[in-house]
């Protein structure tokens, strides 16, 4: 398959052999995605998600564990070669492309990657931003890592979750060790996130800005709320 026309919008589901993954979203640009993407000629992204395993969230009771941490680097790794693959194979049609890391800071006073993997997600349709600031999932709840490939024409978009959001829960919020999500939300309380992050990072064995507390407290909400149909998130 090779497209020419610029107009024309790319269907990812047509392309042999593409890589997917269990939660991939794809769909146009528009001016409101402009803050998550680096400037450049982008009209189109496609976001993968890769689950982590279940075994290993539900370590994250107190905090990150050694598995976890090398879970988080897999994952990374194997995201990015999944989108190089296909920037590689979208090249080879003529559309230029360019992966985003999964987790590579280009901003470390914000800690901000090259783009917002999970605002691309929840806006095309792979969930919502819940409480914590992830991409919450209702398969997966946040429990998954996330890849993105822009692409310089509009794409023709995946179906999109009914928006859930997360309504009368709290479990997150309840679960933060050290009460970053308490509301009102404000620079002091995320503070609290951040040096608690950093003290994991200096741990030998984690090594990373990760936590998991408020991730696996989500996850089991969103489960929990599955085998119940009695009220609503
Ligand atoms: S635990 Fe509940 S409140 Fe927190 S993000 Fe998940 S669904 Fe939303
Ligand atoms: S990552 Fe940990 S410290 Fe940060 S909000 Fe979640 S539970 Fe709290």
């Amino acid at each position: 398959l090779t497209v020419t026309d610029e107009s024309e919008a790319l269907r990812v589901q047509d392309i042999e052999g593409f890589p997917t993954s269990p939660g991939m979203v794809f769909g146009a640009l528009t001016e409101a995605h402009s803050s998550w993407v680096p400037k450049g000629p982008w009209r189109g992204a496609i976001v993968w998600g890769l689950p982590l395993p279940d075994d290993v969230v539900d370590e994250l009771t107190t905090g990150p564990t050694p598995r976890y941490a090398r879970a988080y680097e897999e994952w990374n790794y194997r995201l990015d070669v999944l989108a190089c693959e296909a920037e590689g194979r979208l090249a080879a049609m003529g559309i230029q492309a360019r992966a985003i890391a999964a987790s590579r800071v280009v901003d470390e006073k914000r800690q901000r990657g090259e783009a917002s993997h999970r605002h691309l997600a929840a806006s095309l349709g792979m969930g919502w931003i819940g409480r914590h600031g992830l991409l919450v999932t209702l398969k997966w709840g946040p429990a998954l890592r996330l890849v993105t490939v822009l692409v310089d024409r509009p794409i023709a978009p995946s179906p999109k979750l009914s928006f859930v959001g997360c309504g009368a829960c709290w479990e997150c919020v309840d679960a933060c060790p050290v009460g970053a999500l308490d509301p009102p939300i404000s620079p002091e309380t995320l503070t609290r996130c951040s040096k608690l992050l950093e003290k994991y990072r200096r741990n030998p064995d984690i090594g990373h800005l990760i936590c998991g507390v408020c991730l696996k407290a989500c996850r089991d909400a969103i489960r929990n709320q599955q085998n119940d149909d009695s009220g609503n998130l």
